[in-house]
């Protein structure tokens, strides 16, 4: 057994163990075939060389030193031998690693069982800097942070080929568009494209540094203001330094470099130069869009509000980038539509001035709306590019964020923690209970191993009367409200242990969290209080009628295609604005359901990954967040039932067939029940390490490397 497989675990040596290993620079560790994977901070190319990837290819676990690599041989051996899709599922904290050990399973598989022209490998490989661009950001957790979720699938021949992938995304961060926190920054493109296009481009553009533009240094202006501040005290040469270099630059970051090689990676998978340039076009757009302010209109008697002159000339860049008349622009921003309705039938449309700060939520609900379809096609076009047709298998994999709970939480964190819940069920059923049924089935007589189910937490979000369906009712009422909202929900779910008042819970500025301000869950890695203001709106991402109406009169034919094939994938014409595409909520819902159905049906891997510590930097292993970090990802229970636990097994017939050519022929003659007793027998393995059921003979974590390499050595 390699020692990089543990045995006799509970979390203290477990932890030690990761702990002695990360010192020694092995960064991968098993607890049955659970890899864990700690997150060095550092280069470590040599790890995952073209050598080091040959190395693996049809090696069984554990007969190698751990490796994110063996994880993917696993995955496409098991495909091969089983004739089944499998899925790797990545999971951990923001930082851990999950997006760069996705990048490695794609590698590997797409490197070595590629099929000789390679052209289809170079473009699901080529999806990565393309998402990263449009779906990652520089947050204060992870320089390269995924703001989306995804499930890449590639596609195999039944001579097991690639042949094409297909892509699944989740839940991109919508808010990060319009506005980040402080010392964060939006999306990689935005800066990209203002570091890395061309003249001509910048000019026909009018792109000019992120400085000048408002979505792009927001999280920074307050990030100078800070500086400033501290400065004052205590002039500090570091941040000096970064005032010279503008915060919006990143040491780590070639935002000009990144920019042609998405460009180029645009273009492998076979966009045009004009398909590029509206891609270009639109994210210009958005800058533009974003510098358009609004200031009270001192002639308006209604209280409306007016474009403030100075920015007049943004607007005007904007309309003609998103190829509608300047005045229409406006006016679609100053006021929205409504359409008055008396006894059922719709009555006449009238315009209602927005107040200042409703025009720029206006403003921004379009920016938003345009960038998020804006992704939504990227994927779609990355899709189209690798079809898979002639697909028999698939191997999926899930990279997708992690239990999260910060000092605020809001809708995108009940999202992503309900998402877990379910993920956390799946992993439970998977790896306990269907490991104890096992263990009955095959009587072999180990105690039963409790853990917590968890389906009352997901009912609590998804059933019929739950949060998520009385968050859509509530949307549906002539003047929905948090605090009604919020109330319904602990009158409806009250009952169900998992959802509790917010009581003691502290915002931001240490007030107390009132009753009618949120909700508690209890998770199964721990409770959650979430804040509902914001719940409704991030609910819904309609555009409001008259920005709809504004889109459909473009001239310009990708944007109104951007809008149109949402409205054709789903269907019906929606009601202007309310809801009209199906809300955030229920969408996910159901896209989780997808995903379930998937993983329910494909053999599974798991990975977890490990953030060794807050500062992202090598050599510093915290113990007390990487303990929580185990125990959040489930890690416990597993921890319990391999201690007393079988994880390997192969049904005797496997075995019998796998070694009777290196047996006498008169032994290779015998039941294969009877066989397997033999052989272990002749080979001295201790009793302890292996059991025999009624179909299969089982092992002890590690053991099953152990016999087979003995074997093969004999
Ligand atoms: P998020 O949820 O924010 O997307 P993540 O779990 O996907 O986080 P990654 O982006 O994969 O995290 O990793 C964060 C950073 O950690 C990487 O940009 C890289 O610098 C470093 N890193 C992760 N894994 C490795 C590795 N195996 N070798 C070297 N560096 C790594
Ligand atoms: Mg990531």
């Amino acid at each position: 057994m390699h020692e990089g497989a543990l045995m006799n675990l509970n979390e203290a040596t477990l932890l030690n163990n990761v702990r002695l290993r990360y010192g020694r620079d092995a960064i991968y560790t098993y607890v049955a075939n659970i890899l864990l994977a700690v997150n060095p901070y550092k280069d470590m190319r040599q790890l995952y060389s073209s050598e080091v990837i040959k190395k693996y290819q049809g090696k069984s676990l554990g007969t190698l030193p751990p490796h994110v690599f063996a994880i993917a041989d696993k995955a496409f051996r098991d495909m091969k031998v089983l004739k089944q899709s499998q899925s790797v599922v990545v999971s951990g904290e923001s930082g851990a690693g999950k997006t760069e050990s996705t990048k490695y399973i794609l590698r590997y598989l797409c490197k070595s069982w590629g099929s000789a022209a390679g052209e289809i490998e170079a473009r699901i490989l080529q999806a990565n800097p393309i998402l990263e661009s449009f779906g990652n950001a520089k947050t204060t957790r992870n320089n390269n942070s995924s703001r989306f979720g995804k499930f890449i699938e590639i596609h195999f021949n039944d001579r097991m080929s690639v042949v094409g992938g297909y892509i699944s995304h989740y839940l991109l961060e919508r808010s990060r568009i319009v506005g980040q926190s402080r010392e964060e920054r939006n999306y990689h493109i935005f800066y990209q494209i203002c570091a890395g296009a061309p003249d001509s481009l910048r000019k026909q553009l009018r792109l000019s540094s992120p400085d000048h533009f408002q979505y792009t240094r927001l999280g920074c202006t307050q990030y100078f203001a800070d500086k400033e501040s501290k400065q004052s005290m205590n002039a500090d040469r570091q941040s000096a330094d970064h005032r010279k270099k503008g915060p919006l630059s990143d040491p780590n970051l070639d935002d000009a470099k990144d920019f042609a090689r998405l460009d180029k990676a645009l273009a492998t998978i076979g966009l045009g130069e004009k398909q590029r340039l509206d891609i270009y076009t639109t994210v210009a757009a958005v800058l533009h869009l974003g510098n358009v302010a609004f200031e009270d209109n001192p002639e308006d008697r209604k209280g409306g509000c007016m474009v403030s002159p100075s920015s007049e000339q943004s607007l005007a860049t904007a309309a003609a980038l998103l190829g509608v008349d300047p005045d229409e622009l406006n006016q679609a921003l100053l006021a929205r539509v409504m359409q008055t309705s008396k006894g059922g039938a719709k009555g006449t449309v009238i315009m209602v001035p927005l107040k200042t700060h409703e025009a720029h939520s206006a403003r921004d609900a379009l920016a938003k709306g345009i960038y998020s379809r804006l992704f939504d096609y990227i994927v779609s076009v990355i899709n189209q590019s690798i079809p898979f047709s002639s697909s028999s298998y698939y191997i999926g994999v899930l990279d997708i964020a992690g239990f999260e709970y910060f000092t605020v939480n809001s809708f995108e964190q009940f999202c992503i923690n309900y998402c877990n819940e379910k993920l956390q069920q799946f992993f439970n059923q998977r790896i306990l209970r269907d490991e104890q049924e096992l263990y009955e089935r095959e009587g072999l007589g180990v105690k039963k191993i409790s853990y917590v189910d968890n389906q009352d937490a997901i009912d609590l979000i998804e059933t019929k009367g739950g949060i998520l369906y009385l968050l859509d009712e509530e949307s549906k009422l002539p003047r929905p409200s948090a605090v009604h909202f919020t109330q319904s929900v602990h009158s409806g779910c009250g009952g169900s242990f998992r959802l509790a008042l917010p009581r003691k819970s502290k915002l931001r500025d240490h007030r107390e969290i009132r009753d009618d301000e949120g909700f508690l869950v209890r998770h199964f890695a721990g409770a959650v209080c979430y804040q509902t203001d914001k719940f409704l709106e991030k609910n819904n991402d309609a555009l409001h009628g008259s920005l709809e109406g504004l889109i459909h009169e473009s001239r310009n034919s990708f944007l109104q295609g951007l809008f149109a094939s949402q409205a054709a994938t789903n269907g019906k014409a929606p009601a202007r604005g309310k809801l009209a595409l199906g809300s955030v909520g229920s969408k996910f819902k159901q896209q989780l359901s997808d995903l379930m159905d998937k993983l329910n049906s494909t053999g599974t891997n798991f990975i977890r990954c490990i953030k060794p510590n807050p500062k992202m930097v090598d050599r510093l292993f915290e113990g007390g967040q990487i303990l929580s970090q185990l125990q959040c990802s489930g890690m416990t229970t597993v921890l319990q039932l391999m201690q007393q636990g079988y994880p390997s097994r192969a049904p005797f017939n496997e075995l019998y067939a796998m070694y009777k050519k290196y047996l006498p022929k008169e032994l290779a003659r015998l039941d294969p029940r009877l066989f397997c007793k033999l052989l272990l027998r002749a080979l001295g393995l201790n009793e302890h390490d292996f059991k025999f059921g009624m179909t299969k003979l089982f092992f002890r974590p590690g053991k099953f490397a152990e016999f087979d390499q003995i074997m093969k050595s004999d």
